[in-house]
């Protein structure tokens, strides 16, 4: 059957295009708010980090009503894939509703997300927001969304899609530019009437996909899932397995089950095909298990979620300097927090080490590992990082593979000479170069994953902030030999067989480089670099103790703090002698090493 009273929706945005302030409008005009009640929490706020760095990291839901109609609205997350995140939240949805702003067009940020959902034959409406600025450019931007969506191989079908204007900011949606604003209920009609009802057997055995999971101190882990066949109930006994792992079936008895409501989850006692339910009380529920039937164990097919690809040590701040800059700063807090944050990331890990004070995490890429760090610093808790490595795998023959990353950057034309040039240093192969929306040339590429590492502040620094990048898993690749590359003309920095021996980082505000394994670092200017043995030169200029790496081993973002200056001699302690090869006042030179 088709459930009429359902739509299931995703909702696509760049940051500041309006989704929430368009969400919050739609909630007060369901009627979820009595007259006198403020939107206290802002439905789908994205975070800082998010705002800064132009992605949405979790999904969040939010249902209203129009008619007799329940509207679920899936966020979702924004470019930076973590894992198949997008794919899932996708699945759960039978449309999605594209936000515009009617002056900046459509953002190459939104076009991962975007391009997953016409792969999906999803349908989509299109909202041009803030049609109310004065220099809004609203048929400018209705063609510019139609070029994207060419671009992307959208469908006949996706691209006779709706067009409404909206200013979410005033509170209305119109269908025509000369239509007198009223309300959002042209929005709300072109949902009902373009979505796409969910569908389902409701006679079948019981199927929940699994696609999202929520973490409440209170009741723990929380599986999020869309009906697809017969119905869920309260006290129903049933299995839980995962298409992968088909033999480790699990009985349990469905204690507590919600549905979406505005802001909040309300406790219902069945769910039918089509709702977005949740469900509580089963301790180990994860992403991809589907809950079935007891007399029915037929999991759902679903994409396996990517491996970790990189690892990062956090540590203790055991610096004398410790405490001043965050309040949680002992092992136990630190341990605490990061396993807690596995209940709501499914592609993290965490484990532990040798070393009381350092826990090892492992992620799916730079950005996933550095956005953890940034939310951590905020909270308040004060720790440091190594660089961030790749991790490593070995095929049946022994062989070394690495994973590699497919990167997808839109420039404008006078950048793509210095990144492509960056890339190729970095062991990237072009693999396609076109045009790209407007005046932006995009590039792909295949690279290693190390050599992404550090690389998202030479790009930023590099196109003047005006390039776009993203990049996703593919899988492993033979290793694929040592990279060496020279970095604002005067770094050079190389990684050797399986671990990072010496890397030299730099510093741009002072045109120094760090070098040093772990939390040892030291400064010089390279001099120069020995054709024949690789040696490399470098004037010592002074040394320091790296107390508290400020990011996430991304090379730009390395701040001394606070920095003490240590003598020649001091800083020849931390360096192994056989690296050594000569010392003088004035400079040190070292040997790479080889590791394999
Ligand atoms: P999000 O990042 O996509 O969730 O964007 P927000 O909803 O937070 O909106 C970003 C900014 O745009 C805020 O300052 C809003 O007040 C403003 N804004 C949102 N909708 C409109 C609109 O329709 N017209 C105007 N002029 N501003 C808007």
């Amino acid at each position: 059957i088709k459930r009429e009273d359902i739509r299931n929706i995703a909702i696509i945005a760049h940051v500041d295009h309006g989704k929430t302030t368009l969400v919050d409008e739609l909630l007060k005009q369901s009627g979820v708010f009595r007259e006198n009640q403020e939107v206290e929490e802002r439905v789908m706020d994205s975070n800082d980090i998010e705002r800064e760095r132009g992605i949405t990291i979790l999904s969040k839901n939010t249902a209203v009503y129009y008619k007799n109609t329940k509207i679920n609205i899936i966020d979702t997350p924004g470019h930076a894939d973590f894992g198949g995140e997008v794919e899932r939240v996708l699945k759960m949805v039978n449309g999605v509703i594209l936000v515009v702003d009617a002056f900046e067009g459509p953002m190459p940020q939104t076009k991962f997300v975007l391009k997953k959902a016409l792969e999906l034959k999803l349908p989509v409406i299109v909202c041009i927001n803030k049609i109310d600025r004065p220099e809004a450019r609203p048929d400018d931007v209705i063609d510019e969304t139609l070029e994207l969506f060419m671009d992307l191989d959208a469908s006949d079908e996706q691209l006779d899609c709706p067009f409404v204007y909206a200013s979410a900011k005033a509170g209305y949606a119109i269908l025509e530019l000369d239509d007198s604003p009223q309300n959002m209920t042209p929005l709300f009609e072109t949902i009902l009437e373009y979505i796409p009802a969910p569908e389902g057997d409701p006679d079948a055995p019981t199927q929940v996909l699994i696609s999202t999971i929520d973490y409440n101190e209170y009741v723990g882990r929380i599986g999020v899932g869309k009906v697809d066949n017969g119905t869920l109930c309260v006290n129903q006994e049933a299995i839980v397995v995962n298409h992968h792992e088909p033999d480790k079936q699990r009985k349990v008895k469905i204690s507590k089950l919600y549905e979406f409501d505005g802001l909040n989850k309300v406790e219902v006692k069945e769910a039918g095909v089509g709702s977005i339910v949740a469900i509580s009380g089963i301790s180990d529920i994860a992403i991809g298990d589907t809950i079935c039937s007891s007399d029915a164990p037929n999991p759902i097919p679903f994409q396996k979620i990517s491996e970790p690809t990189i690892s990062m040590q956090f540590k203790v701040n055991d610096s004398p300097f410790a405490g001043q800059e965050g309040k949680f700063v002992t092992s136990r807090h630190l341990r605490d927090r990061l396993f807690r944050e596995l209940n709501t990331d499914v592609s993290l890990r965490v484990e532990d080490t040798d070393d009381m004070d350092s826990f090892k995490v492992s992620g799916r890429g730079e950005l996933h590992l550095s956005v953890l760090v940034e939310n951590m610093r905020r909270e308040g808790y004060e720790f440091a990082v190594s660089k961030a490595e790749v991790l490593y795998k070995h095929d049946e023959n022994g062989k070394l593979l690495e994973p590699m990353e497919l990167v997808y950057i839109d420039v404008p034309d006078e950048f793509t000479g210095v990144v492509i040039d960056k890339l190729s240093q970095r062991k990237g192969e072009l693999q396609n170069m076109g045009m790209s929306n407007g005046a932006y040339t995009r590039l792909e590429f295949s690279i290693p994953s190390r050599g992404l590492i550090g690389y998202r502040g030479d790009f930023l620094t590099d196109t003047k902030g005006n390039g776009i990048m993203n990049t996703s898993f593919d899988g492993y690749a033979p290793y694929k030999g040592d990279i060496q590359y020279r970095k604002n003309g005067s770094l050079i920095a190389f990684e050797t067989g399986e671990a990072l021996t010496y890397g030299l980082f730099s510093a741009q505000e002072r045109g120094t480089l760090f070098i040093g394994p772990g939390e040892r670092v030291y400064s010089g200017m390279v001099v120069g670099q020995n054709a024949k043995t690789d040696d490399i030169e470098l004037n010592v200029c002074k040394a320091k103790h790296l107390t508290n790496t400020r990011a996430s081993g991304s090379d730009e973002a390395l701040r001394l703090s606070p920095p003490r200056i240590l003598s020649l001699e001091e800083a020849l302690d931390f360096i192994d002698t056989d690296e050594l090869l000569e010392v003088t006042p004035k400079s040190l030179r070292i040997r790479k090493k080889i590791l394999d």
